[in-house]
């Protein structure tokens, strides 16, 4: 393996290797080449996904981008709200810029369903307007899988009870819940079973949390739940952090399965694991993640359950033809990360382009052998530790032929580049997250 320089993350990069022949696919398909998409979700997946298909398409494709709110607030540094050292504009993303520089159609609504007519698809949206296209790219994030005692609907349990792990509204919940809390109260947390978003996050919410408590009030206890029998990841520079810096902080409990949750009179909130009941006044469940909604509803995963299964040369549906799933939803066996999501799009983005002109001229150029030998995906988390230094966390993966998957070649624990946290991380980090922000959403 060799040694991952760290700077080269910093910059996400705008063209894809797997690009370089883009330019001959669309002569080869010369003056026939129209189609419509339609994008659902305007994630790091899906608005990287509609700017890419226009830019490389030459603005031949026509591409709409439909997301159910008005803008997108990054999961990617949320975690700083909690902390006030970012506010929630800060990370909020306008598409705009998709609109006007790029031609991107952007739709406000809700999709419900997809219906497929002989030559052509229908995406519906909850606000009754209907948009034909020939194929369609869902990329909806994630949904939670419902928690005894704290089902949406009776009452809003997230409200009480913030999981914080879709930005927004949630996260400053969450804050304030924080902020309310006095010298010497416990903070509760439990980590998603795996594979769920920002492998690092959860860890990473706890040392947020951890150095708040121990700067601002003094004295309190972080309380982290895992199910998993140890830290998933990046276990040395949690570890060193729990045991260390926060030790007086933070007590780590492995193998907590999360059983229920309740909420008593006083607003205190007894969470039961398979390793005891605590309870506190705050607590922020993370559940257990499953595909968007429109996934399942689509019938684009197996059993019903998890995430899709995709090809991974172009992140087409294993389950149905015409449907791409590119982000958080799929079981491509990478990270769940805004860093992936946005490299997966640019994938399914070339994919989709070649498909088109194969259609033209018959010709297969999503399987290229040289395309295939060029596909490469990268991911990054950088994680806060303390006020001002982080950790930073890399892999990258190349297209596997054998298989039809996407295997891990480098990653930054196997490289020289210790995975220790220092402020010169926590610098980079705001540089690689406005990279990853202007080239998604810019
Ligand atoms: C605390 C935290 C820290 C993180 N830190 C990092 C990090 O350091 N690096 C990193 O790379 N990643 C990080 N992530 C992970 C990253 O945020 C996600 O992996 C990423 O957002 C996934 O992108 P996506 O486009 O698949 O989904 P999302 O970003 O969730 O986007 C999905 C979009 O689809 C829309 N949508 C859903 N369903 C519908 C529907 N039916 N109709 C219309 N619109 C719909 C939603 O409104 C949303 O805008 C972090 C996550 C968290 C929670």
């Amino acid at each position: 393996m060799t040694q991952i320089n760290r700077r080269e993350f910093i910059k996400i990069s705008g063209a894809s290797a797997a690009l370089a022949v883009t330019p001959s696919v669309l002569k080869a398909a010369e003056s026939s080449f129209e189609a419509r998409v339609v994008v659902v979700g305007g994630g790091f997946a899906g608005a990287t996904l509609a700017k890419y298909l226009r830019i490389w398409s030459d603005g031949k494709i026509k591409v709409t981008m439909v997301d159910k709110n008005s803008d997108h607030v990054s999961c990617v540094l949320s975690n700083l709200i909690l902390n006030d050292r970012l506010q929630l504009d800060e990370i909020t993303q306008s598409f705009t810029p998709l609109q006007d520089n790029y031609g991107v159609i952007v739709e406000q609504g809700m999709v419900t369903g997809v219906t497929e007519e002989a030559a052509f698809k229908i995406v519906h949206l909850d606000n009754n307007t209907d948009i034909e296209c020939d194929y369609v790219v869902l990329a909806p994030g994630i949904e939670f899988i419902d928690i005894p005692g704290l089902k949406e609907g009776d009452i809003n349990h997230f409200d009480q009870v913030p999981h914080a792990w879709i930005a927004g509204e949630q996260t400053e919940i969450l804050r304030e819940q924080l902020h309310a809390m006095k010298a010497g109260d416990t903070f509760i947390m439990t980590v998603p079973e795996s594979p769920y978003r920002c492998p690092p996050g959860p860890y990473e919410r706890a040392c947020v949390v951890a150095d708040y408590i121990k700067r601002v009030l003094g004295e309190g206890q972080v309380i982290v739940l895992d199910p998993h029998a140890e830290i998933a990841i990046e276990k040395e520079t949690f570890e060193q952090a729990f045991k260390g810096i926060y030790k007086d902080i933070v007590t780590y409990k492995p193998n907590a399965k999360l059983e229920s949750i309740e909420i008593k009179d006083n607003g205190e909130k007894v969470v039961k694991t398979s390793v005891g009941d605590f309870t506190a006044k705050v607590v922020n469940v993370i559940p257990t993640h499953e595909a968007g909604k429109i996934v399942k509803d689509l019938k684009l995963l197996i059993d019903d359950k998890g995430f899709a299964p995709v090809h991974a040369a172009s992140y087409e549906s294993k389950l149905r033809t015409g449907f791409y799933v590119v982000g958080d939803s799929n079981s491509s066996g990478q990270p769940k990360s805004g860093h992936m999501a946005n490299a997966q799009a640019k994938v399914c983005a070339d994919a989709i382009i070649r498909e088109i002109a194969g259609k033209t001229t018959s010709k297969d150029f999503v399987y290229d052998s040289e395309r295939l030998k060029n596909i490469k995906t990268n991911s990054a988390c950088y994680s806060p530790i303390t006020y001002d230094e982080a950790s930073w966390l890399t892999a990258v993966f190349a297209y596997e032929t054998a298989n039809n998957s996407m295997a891990l070649v480098e990653d930054s624990f196997a490289s020289s580049n210790s995975p220790h946290w220092s402020n010169d991380n926590f610098e980079d980090m705001f540089e690689w997250a406005e990279s990853l922000f202007s080239n998604t959403f810019g």
